[in-house]
């Protein structure tokens, strides 16, 4: 299956092997590298020994190749990618806070979100769920 992940802006593709590679910075301004697992779901970060993203902390992120912010204005605490996987655009968003783990997939047919902590951000994606609990 193949699967790429690309910058918002630029399009560059952000995927390397089987890691993102995306640059970082907290409001304290400690900024650097890490590697995100590009399997959806899975939440392993990797970094230089001398960068540590701080868990619970917010973080800001940038596309490496053209420095765009990647976090989405319109959605708090959410980084928006692009991803095509067999030929399927989709939207994909994780959140920039260190240690949350949530993955939502966003396309023509679906909304599909993944970890623990999905909860806290369904409403942006799903406020029909809301209205559909007042119908059963
Ligand atoms: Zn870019």
């Amino acid at each position: 299956m193949e699967r790429n992940i690309y910058c918002t802006v630029c399009r560059s593709q952000l995927r390397i092997g089987e890691y993102l590679v995306l640059s970082l910075k907290n409001r304290w301004n400690d900024k650097g590298l890490v590697l995100l697992n590009a399997e959806p779901g899975n939440y392993s970060v990797t970094t230089h020994s001398s960068f540590t993203v701080k868990e619970g902390e917010d973080y800001t992120f940038y596309c490496p190749v053209c420095h765009t912010v990647l976090n989405d204005k319109e959605k708090p605490h959410l980084v928006k990618l692009f991803m095509e996987e067999d030929g399927r655009s989709t939207v994909i968003y994780f959140s920039s806070i260190a240690g949350e783990k949530v993955t939502i997939m966003v396309n023509d047919r679906e909304v599909k979100e993944l970890g623990p902590d999905q909860a806290r951000y369904q409403r942006y994606f799903d406020l029909q769920e809301e209205y559909r609990k007042y119908l059963h």
